[in-house]
């Protein structure tokens, strides 16, 4: 069934869902977006990922097309007419079209753009059997050129750390900063348990404030678990017991082996199946 979506004010037919080549968003990758899943018909943390969203927008001098009400309200229309029980939510703020030169002050309008579609997901047999991941070669962006908080349209950056282990046939890679600190991974947040305890990087090492990152740690903490915020080294991800990530589409997945190496007993450890579990039936079944 061919798609609506939601084009700068209005729901247009997938067919005439087009955008300029002259949009900054295209041309530079100067815009921003989110990611956002819809369970059991409802959407999941909506109010964080707008706010974020505005965040990034901010961040980058953009004006977002409407405010965080009306916004709202295009993001739900835009669920109810493809009637997405289950799905996706991108949502893309461009700077818009302008002329070929980088100064954004050319684009007079920022082009939104919201799609709900159907959700590609890891098979179930990853989250049973764990996923292996190398450590990348490619740097994480400099917090002080571009801080990765932006989700910007600009992924070159985890893109080239995602052919690293598309390369040697892993689906992901772990990012480290300038200083050699775990980040993140190309598109999923990083958590390991050490002792019973659950370290994470700080957003400051250089990762997206992760949402799901958020739930689960509130998750974590609700089942009595010690959540540590503190910097990490590949030498940690090597010796601890339990490795896992988190994002919007992957949820919450245990890694097994990094560049080589088995983690705990080469299966997803017990605090990540339970964070998994609870992670789970919270997203499914929790009001609005
Ligand atoms: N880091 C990066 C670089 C991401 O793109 C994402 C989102 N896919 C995440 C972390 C996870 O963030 P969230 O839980 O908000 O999806």
């Amino acid at each position: 069934m061919a798609l609506k979506i939601w084009l700068n004010d209005k729901l247009v037919d997938e067919a005439e869902a087009k955008v300029s080549v002259f949009d900054h968003g295209l041309l530079y990758g100067d815009g921003v977006f989110e990611g956002i899943r819809v369970y059991d018909g409802r959407i999941f943390e909506l109010e964080a990922h707008v706010r974020r969203l505005f965040d990034s927008a901010r961040a980058i001098r953009l004006q977002v097309p409407m405010g965080k009400e009306e916004l709202i309200r295009a993001i739900e229309t835009t669920v109810a007419a493809n009637r997405v029980h289950d799905g996706y939510i991108r949502l893309v703020v461009t700077r818009g079209v302008g002329t070929l030169g980088l100064n954004p002050f050319t684009c007079k309008n920022a082009g939104l753009i919201i799609i709900a579609d159907k959700i590609q997901l890891y098979p179930e047999e990853l989250y049973e059997k764990g996923m292996r991941v190398i450590s990348a070669t490619t740097v994480r962006n400099h917090p002080l050129a571009l801080p990765p908080q932006i989700k910007s349209l600009n992924y070159l950056n985890n893109i080239l750390a995602k052919m690293e282990a598309l390369d040697v046939d892993v689906p992901e890679a772990i990012m480290y900063n300038h200083e050699g600190y775990v980040a993140e991974a190309t598109g999923d947040n990083v958590f390991i348990v050490r002792n019973r305890i659950i370290y994470a990087p700080p957003v400051e090492a250089g990762s997206l404030e992760g949402i799901t990152r958020a739930v689960v740690i509130r998750l974590a903490r609700q089942e009595g678990l010690e959540v540590v915020e503190k910097n990490l080294t590949r030498y940690d991800l090597y010796v601890c017991d339990e490795l896992f990530l988190t994002g919007t589409a992957a949820e919450v997945i245990g890694i097994v082996e990094i560049d080589g190496r088995a983690i705990g007993d080469g299966r997803p450890g017990p605090i990540t199946r339970l964070l998994r579990d609870r992670f789970y039936s919270y997203a499914r079944r929790k009001e609005k």
